[in-house]
């Protein structure tokens, strides 16, 4: 595996895109990082981030402390956050993504993580 940050980003201007509009209309960083859409490095199909922790993610025992690997509702592989975002971009979307996590299975009676 590369080790090279910027070899490992394939979007480098997404950061970017979040604009000054997004922040004005009150879309957090976090949300919006949390809220992508990928694409499976393995088969190509696209899905949700947020989606994919919620659903397929529940088991994994790190999900709530903060996984930081996406897992594609396709095919089941797991890849790092890294491969689509910078490394402080990936510590802090799983960390949001573990506290909105826990928040929706407390709403729906369910326990993250057995
Ligand atoms: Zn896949
Ligand atoms: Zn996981």
């Amino acid at each position: 595996m590369q080790e090279n940050e910027d070899t490992l980003i394939n979007d480098p201007y997404r950061d970017e895109r979040y604009s000054s509009e997004l922040q004005r209309r009150g879309v957090s960083k976090q949300f919006y990082d949390s809220n992508t859409t990928l694409t499976c490095p393995e088969c190509g199909n696209s899905f949700n981030l947020f989606y994919s922790r919620a659903k397929y993610c529940t088991g994994c025992p790190e999900s709530i402390k903060g996984c930081q690997y996406a897992r594609c509702t396709y095919c089941d592989t797991e890849f790092p956050f890294r491969s689509f975002m910078s490394k402080k971009s990936s510590k802090v979307t799983s960390d949001y993504l573990g506290s909105i996590i826990q928040r929706y299975h407390n709403t729906f009676g369910e326990r993250p993580g057995r």
